[in-house]
């Protein structure tokens, strides 16, 4: 049967051509009676039974049928007696393709921790939880590609390997094959990047940004999407050490029009799984509210996933000043019962995800956008306003996230972007050809990033960032 044709069980579930001989191949999920075979093909979260003769069929062959095997079945498509399917093939051949010794197959037909999956990564891919995720975020890339490509944006291919530490955060993984154990030194002692590969000291991306506006500077509407680095030790469950993000970067655009792309975005993408995943956010819905039932109610959704995502495609966006945030949440209750972790007392302090939730999942109880923050807190490229305190940025929070989409409109004043880096210790030299675009024709122009992965936990309701990519990366976490 191993050359013969398969039909997707996606389709057959939807199939009523009663009596027609079909032949799928999947991985068994269940074998009950020595009758009853759910399998599983990957093409939906839902299995197909197929019924084996069990009286007339091989024992041995039979035996074979375990949990992880793959196998292929042919037979007679037929109306199911059974209840919770519409079909069932009728199996008149079938062929162990691969077998799975039970006693060492680690998945096992009952429910395993997301903890448990995270150790076997490497096959969590074949439960439903994971279909789900996957396709979903799947989805997810397309929908972004897919509304970018519509709006005339150009998807712009920035560096992974880069010689500037933009942001200056100092959060970067080096890239270099000089030899670790004895490097070459210069005469001070230091080890001599000069000759490393690439004549300079190295490291790997954190924000394809800066590279971003040189394109939006010809091109007019351009986008990155593509992988991340940080090495911030920060092993939060909204955290990895390797991530992808999407950064637009629109030429002749100011900070309303940024966060109405941004907006638009981030509906665009909720509203394209809401039409394309039915049967995997429903599934999904029901995984959060079991996972939830074992959690306070005070620490439960307030929504239902569905709910939620409807809600969020639909209602406008909360748009406020961070002064006004700072007001709202001087003022809040937990403020002034003390319970935040770090209390707000002053204009100027750097918000933290618990006053984030606040403001998002308590007070407007809807996606805020907080724009306009203290300059001391925020990075270089970001336009001054004309109270010389406050800098126009935004900043994207979703109830049960936080931050989801951090941007500005760009500084495209070159002495004012001059003095800023000078202020900042950012060594204008290393960053001339980012400056050239202030010095030949400069003109307003405005970006934002978005965290992939914050998008995929927001839309499939998961909790863990390290379970909606598939080999996450964090502190101490490489394998696979
Ligand atoms: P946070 O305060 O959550 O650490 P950030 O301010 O460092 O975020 P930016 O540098 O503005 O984030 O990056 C843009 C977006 O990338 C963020 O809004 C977030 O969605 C995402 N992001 C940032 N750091 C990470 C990370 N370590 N893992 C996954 N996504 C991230
Ligand atoms: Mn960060």
């Amino acid at each position: 049967m191993n050359a013969e044709k398969r039909t997707k069980i996606k389709e057959l579930l939807n199939e009523t051509a009663y009596g027609t001989e079909v032949t799928v191949k999947g991985w068994v999920r269940t074998f009950r009676n020595n009758q009853f075979i759910a399998i599983n093909d990957g093409s939906t979260i839902n299995n197909i039974q197929a019924v084996v003769d069990f009286q007339n069929t091989d024992e041995a062959l039979l035996k074979r049928v375990t949990t992880g095997a793959a196998i292929a079945v042919k037979g007679k498509l037929i109306e199911s007696a059974g209840k919770g399917q519409k079909v069932e093939i009728q199996v008149q051949q079938l062929e162990i393709l691969g077998d799975s010794d039970a006693e060492k197959f680690p998945l096992q037909p009952k429910k395993h921790s997301l903890e448990f999956l995270r150790e076997i990564a490497h096959l969590r891919f074949r439960t439903n939880t994971f279909n789900a995720v996957f396709k979903v975020r799947h989805s997810l890339a397309f929908a972004i590609h897919k509304f970018f490509n519509d709006r005339g944006f150009i998807y712009l291919h920035t560096p992974i390997i880069t010689a500037s530490d933009a942001e200056g955060a100092g959060e970067m993984f080096r890239v270099t094959n000089l030899d670790f154990d004895n490097p070459p030194r210069a005469e001070n002692g230091t080890v001599d990047f000069n000759q490393d590969f690439f004549g300079k000291a190295t490291n790997l991306t954190v924000s394809g940004q800066l590279e971003a506006e040189l394109g939006a500077m010809a091109l007019g509407e351009v986008y990155t999407f593509g992988p991340t680095f940080r090495a911030e030790n920060s092993n939060t469950s909204r955290h990895l050490a390797e991530f992808w993000m999407i950064e637009p970067e629109v030429a002749f655009a100011d900070l309303n029009d940024n966060a109405q792309l941004a907006e638009d975005l981030l509906k665009y993408c909720i509203r394209y799984v809401l039409d394309n995943h039915p049967d995997e956010l429903e599934f999904l819905k029901n995984r959060l509210l079991e996972e939830e039932k074992s959690k306070p109610q005070e620490e439960r959704s307030e929504m239902d996933l569905l709910t939620k995502l409807h809600f969020c495609a639909t209602s406008n966006f909360e748009r406020l000043t961070y002064t006004e945030a700072i007001e709202i949440l001087k003022h809040s209750a937990p403020n002034k019962k003390k319970k935040f972790k770090y209390l707000i007392e002053s204009w100027g302090v750097d918000l933290q995800s618990e006053h984030e939730r606040y403001l998002v999942e308590k007070h407007f109880k809807k996606p805020v956008i907080l724009t306009d923050y203290p300059k001391e807190i925020k990075a270089f490229y970001m336009r001054l306003n004309d109270d010389g305190k406050t800098v126009r940025a935004m900043d994207i929070l979703f109830p049960g996230i936080g931050e989801i989409v951090g941007g500005s409109q760009r500084e495209e004043r070159l002495e004012y972007i001059e003095k800023r880096m000078h202020e900042m210790r950012i060594p204008a030299e290393d960053l001339y050809w980012y400056l050239d675009t202030r010095r030949f024709g400069t003109a307003p122009h405005a970006g934002f990033g978005l965290g992939f992965e914050r998008l995929v936990l927001f839309v499939t309701g998961m909790t863990n960032i390290r379970d909606v990519i598939p080999f996450p990366r964090a502190p101490k976490t490489a394998e696979f």
